[in-house]
């Protein structure tokens, strides 16, 4: 990591004056907070506008993208610096070959993360998609099984193609809660997120234009249909998420190839067994035999006992 070419984030100055104040308010912020640098993962099936994403944020077209297919095989990573603040983005490639999920391209990505901390994790897919499915739950499981349920406590769920007009005459409000909806319920199925998660219901998911031909607004910013810049917006939300007082998640040697992070404890299940066994249930039964051997009769059965020996 040592090694890894950090350069200055100069794409800031491509963006308009605006939302320039609005990143250097927010970075400012992280900094006041002594976080002093933010590592992204970025991660979702294939042509969901991941790398666009990449590019939006930092301002430059740092990673390729297509609009078919053919994202290099390896995670990148783009680092930028600026007034003493590093913002790593981790660019991945999809996680769906042939219908399923790609098992060697998790491997890989996982190999990549090695000994870094993830700081938020954007998951991102499609505004403009109609339906979830059990590939989308697929996907979300992979990621809960790599790295834990908890970095879902630092996910922002990014959709991308906002831009949109709805389909049947929804209105875009309604669109946009109903698909949200919609992938937040996918996201708590694959994450194994229970009720009593109450942070499980918190995670932003945030709207995304990253096309050329995103609206703007009169200071030149890029703006979202109900007229929100969407970058400041989008880098506001990752600001609270950092903030939101959760363990930013540590890919160590352990949780790459240790067991599945969320099942770790269910390995000591027999031998919680054994103990309880041993110290509880054990000491019980002992406790209950004395106290059967040391118990006093009482009179009356010892009367009925000398009544019937009398009778016969
Ligand atoms: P990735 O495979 O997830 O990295 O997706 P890419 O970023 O390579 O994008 C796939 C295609 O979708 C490309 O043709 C992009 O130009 C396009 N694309 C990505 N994001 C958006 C978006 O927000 N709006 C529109 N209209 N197109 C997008
Ligand atoms: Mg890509």
């Amino acid at each position: 990591m040592a090694s890894q070419l950090i350069r200055e984030w100069v794409g800031i100055q491509q963006f308009p004056a605006s939302t320039q104040t609005k990143l250097l308010d927010l970075l400012g912020k992280l900094k006041h907070e002594n976080v002093s640098t933010l590592t992204i993962l970025v991660m979702g099936k294939g042509g969901v506008g991941k790398s666009s994403t990449v590019n939006s944020i930092i301002g430059e077209r740092v990673v390729a993208v297509s609009a078919f297919q053919s994202e290099g095989p390896r995670p990148v990573m783009i680092s930028r610096s600026r007034a003493g603040f590093t913002l790593n983005i981790i660019d991945t490639p999809g996680l769906i070959e042939g219908g399923y999920v790609n098992d060697q391209t998790l491997e890989i990505i996982k190999r990549f993360l090695l000994d870094r901390t993830i700081d938020i994790l954007l998951y991102v897919d499609r505004l403009d998609a109609y339906r979830v499915d059990n590939l989308d739950k697929q996907v979300i499981k992979a990621i809960t099984d790599s790295f834990g349920k908890e970095i879902w406590r630092r996910a922002l769920v990014v959709l991308t193609h906002a831009q949109l007009s709805p389909p049947d005459g929804l209105e875009y409000d309604l669109f946009f809660y109903k698909r949200s909806e919609a992938l937040m319920k996918i996201v708590k199925l694959g994450a194994r997120i229970r009720k009593q998660d109450t942070w499980g219901s918190s995670v932003p998911v945030v709207l995304v234009e990253n096309s050329g031909r995103c609206n703007k607004n009169e200071d030149d910013e890029k703006i979202l249909p109900d007229g929100t810049a969407w970058i400041p917006n989008l880098v506001k939300k990752m600001t609270d998420v950092a903030l939101n007082g959760s363990k930013a998640i540590l890919v160590d040697k352990k949780l790459i190839e240790g067991p599945n992070p969320n099942r770790r404890w269910k390995e000591f299940i027999p031998l919680i067994f054994a103990l309880q066994y041993f110290f509880i249930i054990k000491p019980i039964q002992g406790a209950i035999k004395s106290d059967i051997a040391k118990e006093a009769r009482p009179s009356w059965e010892l009367r009925d006992v000398g009544a019937a020996s009398r009778k016969f």
